[in-house]
């Protein structure tokens, strides 16, 4: 018998069988409920073998086996995949969701009413671009003089207001508060980046899948590139890529250069990049 088949009439073989058998249901059973991710899992003993004691923990893609394959199907595997859903997945990523939200207002600043941007976009909160009048009448606004919930007329009114008036690159934000009536309560403010970032994390998910075994620093890093540049405007970044599935954060930081930030930004993004270098 050869060392990868099973002998079933021995109760090693048989076990192994079952092994593999369990592993792949686990695997079509988990694609079948639209979960694309899983965390490695260990025995946690002393007879892991150390390629797997290396996955211990991190995330994979049922669409990409690691070598050897997912849990379980390598010959005398004892490891598991526990299925890792979005929301799983989103928490596993918090502190850098959270480092990130407590530093945009650094760069983006953070506005309570609509102003004109240095492009003349409408825009309002930590950067939050309002295209038309209509996006604007979707937010919360409230009056300032009441607290009251605005009407989508209301917000209109505020907005075709700043919406006319002429950009200037030396304007502060502040310059247009007098001009408006209404403005956003800091919780919203935040609960829009939040709301921002959940969209932003699908788009990072397709371009960085095992984006939550990075770095947090690099992940705090991606964060700021993709809500400044987009989803579209990141994926422009191959060599950035390629420099982060190769673990190289010299090179990272190195293709990490944005055209439009301030050099300060770009500055916190490189040295973020690395941070991860220095981390053994
Ligand atoms: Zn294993």
């Amino acid at each position: 018998m050869e060392r990868e088949g099973f002998d079933l009439t021995s109760d090693e073989g048989e076990q192994r069988a079952i092994a593999v058998l369990f592993g792949l249901l686990n695997q079509a059973q988990q694609k079948a409920m639209g979960i694309e991710f899983y965390v490695w899992i260990t025995q946690h003993d002393g007879r892991v073998r150390d390629s797997h004691a290396e996955r211990d923990d991190k995330i994979f893609r049922w669409d990409n086996p690691p070598e050897g394959g997912h849990p379980s199907q390598d010959y005398g595997c004892r490891c598991y995949a526990r299925p890792l859903g979005v929301e799983g997945y989103w928490e596993r990523v918090s502190e850098g969701v959270e480092t990130f939200a407590a530093d945009l207002g650094r760069w983006e600043g953070n506005v309570d009413h609509m102003y004109l941007d240095t492009d003349s976009n409408v825009t309002v909160g930590k950067g939050k671009l309002l295209p038309d009048a209509e996006s604007a009448a979707a937010l919360p606004f409230r009056d300032r003089a009441t607290n009251e919930l605005a009407f989508a007329d209301e917000i209109t009114i505020d907005f075709d207001l700043i919406s006319a008036m002429e950009g200037s690159q030396s304007r502060r934000a502040s310059y247009y508060e007098p001009f408006t009536h209404l403005y956003l309560p800091q919780s919203d403010i935040d609960r829009m980046v939040t709301e921002h970032m959940r969209k932003d994390f699908k788009a990072l998910l397709r371009q960085y899948p095992e984006f939550g075994n990075l770095p947090v620093s690099v992940q705090v890093a991606l964060w700021d590139m993709i809500y400044n540049l987009g989803a579209d405007g990141l994926a422009a970044f191959r060599l950035l890529r390629q420099a982060i599935e190769d673990g190289d954060w010299a090179e990272a930081a190195r293709q990490s250069h944005r055209i439009g930030p301030a050099e300060e930004r770009n500055q916190f993004v490189f040295d973020l990049f690395m941070d991860a270098a220095g981390e053994p």
